[in-house]
């Protein structure tokens, strides 16, 4: 970080570096609050506590097959030839919870999932078998403790199951369950409110007139947000008059734990109404950052310090410090943006341990270029090892947009990349 005490400070210095960036926004984010939630309620959330088994897991011994419980001493000597024949002295259905006791030189029918009768130790499964329903013919030996899950073989009692900053899909879920929780504690989903900008933003499904564009950043950019653990609304087509801006950001302030604005924050001009209004407030930073694409960014919180009910400490009291996002309204910029800044962001307020995008290494198939000094993100379309980039880079080219499935990351000293070069590229969720 070159400078975060005065709002153009960092703008005016030398660009910061992608990463210098994130961890301005990481050291400005606090954790949302933990709550206890419902297993159902809780799906998509990220734990905030240690889930550990209550009892060992299984409780019981018991029969991982449907077949015959035995003494795997009787039936050491049975041969397809040669079979040991036994009485079958009961028949012990999963969910059963009567005490049985095996006979020495008798078997008992079991059925998967069903207790261990006390002196069996081991199963014999049904296709080793006549199938017998008073007496059993078995052709195989079975070893001691076979087709017996044993009392803890998954988990010991106490064991740690799931750590906080796990975020609960559908296995996390299970385990949950499996260990008797009805509820577990987890930081809730933000909520997240979209703002786009812009005076020639129009509603989808409307007309559509020479020189107005139909929104797409407020619809991508809320299903990013739920993508990345949130819940989103949007407020399309904020326009371009500096008064209007903050109000409209004050009316969301209330509902939301993060807010994005798109649009605005070009580099000059007065136009850019988003970037007029926010810097005097004195909360929000605007700043270059070595990227393409994605060069101006700004971020700060609302909220808490400076004046008025945005600038938050007088009037209302004490109020919440809302982190506020300002991307670049071009829809493959704030793409790029939300996925290296606000993801990140998102998952801290969350509490995820998975912060970042997954990465892996592929080979290029075909060149690629890079302005100097600035990183590239390249829409690229990743195949097992190969990675293509596609042909358009343009920043509005939101068709290619949607042919991707990764970025490829063109380091800042590199210019260009010939093919069959190994990059790092990253995938998109
Ligand atoms: P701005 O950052 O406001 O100067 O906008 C840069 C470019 O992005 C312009 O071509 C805008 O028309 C376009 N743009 C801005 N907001 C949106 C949006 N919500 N949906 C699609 N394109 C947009
Ligand atoms: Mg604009």
């Amino acid at each position: 970080m070159t400078s975060g005490s005065t709002p153009d400070a960092a703008a005016d210095s030398a660009p910061s570096t992608v990463e210098e960036y994130q961890a301005a926004i990481l050291a400005a984010i606090t954790p949302l609050a933990p709550v206890s939630l419902e297993l159902a309620a809780a799906e998509g959330c990220v734990l905030a506590e240690d889930v550990t088994a209550a009892v060992a897991l299984p409780s019981f011994d018991n029969s991982s097959m449907d077949g015959y419980a035995v003494h795997a001493a009787d039936v050491a000597g049975a041969a397809e030839d040669s079979p040991a024949t036994f009485l079958v002295t009961g028949e012990i259905a999963a969910g059963d919870i009567g005490t049985y006791r095996l006979a020495p030189g008798t078997a008992m029918r079991i059925m998967t999932g069903a207790r261990l009768p006390a002196g069996a130790d081991a199963v014999v499964p049904v296709e080793w078998t006549d199938d017998g329903d008073a007496q059993v013919a078995i052709y195989r030996p079975a070893e001691h403790g076979n087709a017996v899950r044993y009392v803890g073989g998954d988990a010991a009692e106490g064991e740690t199951l799931l750590t906080a900053g796990t975020r609960m899909r559908p296995m996390q879920i299970a385990v949950a369950a499996s260990a008797g929780r009805k509820a577990v504690t987890v930081r809730p989903r933000p909520r997240v409110v979209v703002l786009s900008t812009g005076d020639e933003l129009t509603e989808p499904g409307t007309p559509l007139v020479p020189g107005r564009i139909w929104d797409s950043n407020s619809y991508m950019i809320a299903a990013a947000a739920r993508e990345a653990g949130a819940v989103a609304r949007r407020r399309s087509g904020v326009p371009d008059d500096p008064k209007g801006v903050l109000p409209a950001l004050e009316e969301q302030l209330a509902h939301a734990d993060l807010l994005i604005t798109t649009g605005g924050v070009s580099m000059g001009g007065e136009h850019d109404v988003v970037k007029a209004a926010l810097r005097k407030l004195g909360t929000v930073t605007f700043r270059k950052v070595a990227m393409q694409p994605g060069m101006p960014q700004g971020f700060g919180v609302l909220g808490q310090g400076g004046e008025g009910g945005l600038g938050g400490a007088g009037g209302v009291g004490a109020r919440r410090a809302v982190p506020i996002f300002t991307l670049p309204g071009n829809p493959v910029s704030a793409y790029v943006s939300f996925q290296m800044f606000v993801r990140p962001a998102l998952a801290a307020l969350q509490g995820a341990s998975d912060l970042s995008l997954p990465s892996v290494r592929a080979t290029l198939t075909g060149p690629v270029r890079s302005p100097s000094g600035r990183r590239s993100y390249l829409r690229a379309v990743l195949d097992g090892s190969k990675v293509t980039p596609l042909s358009g880079q343009g920043s509005h080219q939101i068709a290619y947009l949607g042919r991707a499935n990764a970025l490829i990351i063109v380091p800042e000293w590199e210019t260009r990349l010939p093919a069959d070069e190994t990059v790092d590229v990253l995938i998109l969720p």
